[in-house]
């Protein structure tokens, strides 16, 4: 079973020692994906200086130097892998980036290269900022060929583009909720990668504030009895001292089933 985790947002607003604070003493043991926004555009939110949660300005991630050279170092360690996080991040008064902003297939294609360049890495997954993707932002990311690591996925065919394999992925979820026993309303998370015409997609577990040791026990205890994988989602900037213990706990709960092997995020659509 492969077990990974991933952390979001981290931007130009982000300062090296915030994720040093959560991670330094967990990413020797835990590859840890990191969803970075190239080009972030401040909004409400604990992690963003409040002077640019709406002053609209536009931050490339060069521009904060110390950042630039931490994390290539964390990714020539081994400790981090890279993930693109949108492209700003901003929000729309008709929704979030990847289902409101225009341009989403430019935005893959450059948000993707300068990352790549700034970090020198590879990329290869996408992650939706609010885990939100319009059928026009899952176009363009399908495109593009990244994977996907999401949190609310939908598998409604009429919420995604055209293709026989929408239509069979979707057939697959019902069986499986039926053999569960899990009504079409009820939360669920398909414990294996769902494999489109150009990429491939996986949900992830939410660690927020409020998430307990004991759901995420039965959540992982569900995952592994289906035979699947499990990936850990969450934010740097909410991670105090309790998340914090929670994180600790599932990692050493995951570590002491035989079967567990700690990934980096990428290897789940292996
Ligand atoms: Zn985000």
């Amino acid at each position: 079973m492969k077990v990974a985790l991933r952390d979001d947002d981290t931007s130009y607003f982000t300062a090296p020692e915030a994720l040093d604070r959560v991670y330094g003493d967990i990413w020797d043991r835990v590859p840890v994906c990191l969803a970075v926004v190239p080009f972030a555009i401040g909004y409400q939110q604990p992690g963003i200086p409040r002077a640019h949660w709406h002053s609209g300005e536009s931050f490339a991630l060069h521009r904060n130097h110390a950042l630039v050279a931490f994390l290539r170092g964390l990714i020539a360690a081994g400790r981090v892998t890279i993930a693109l996080h949108g492209y700003t991040h901003q929000d729309y008064p008709g929704g979030y980036e990847f289902q409101a902003a225009p341009d989403l297939p430019d935005r893959v294609r450059h948000g993707r290269s300068y990352l790549e360049s700034v970090l020198e890495c590879r990329i290869s997954v996408f992650v939706p900022p609010h885990n939100a993707l319009s059928k026009r932002g899952l176009a363009a990311v399908a495109a593009s060929g990244l994977d996907i690591l999401g949190s609310f996925l939908s598998f409604r065919p009429s919420m995604r583009p055209w293709e026989w394999r929408a239509a069979a992925n979707w057939w697959r979820i019902q069986r499986h909720r039926r053999a569960i026993g899990r009504t079409r309303r009820e939360p669920f998370i398909y414990p294996h990668a769902l494999r489109y015409a150009s990429h491939a997609e996986f949900g992830c577990h939410s660690l927020v504030p409020g998430t307990t040791i004991d759901a995420l026990t039965q959540q992982f205890e569900e995952a592994r009895s289906l035979g699947g994988n499990f990936c850990l989602a969450t934010h740097y900037w909410e991670v105090e001292a309790t998340l914090k213990s929670v994180m600790r706990a599932f990692l050493d709960l995951a570590a002491r089933q035989p079967c567990v092997r700690f990934v980096r995020a990428e290897e789940l659509f292996a």
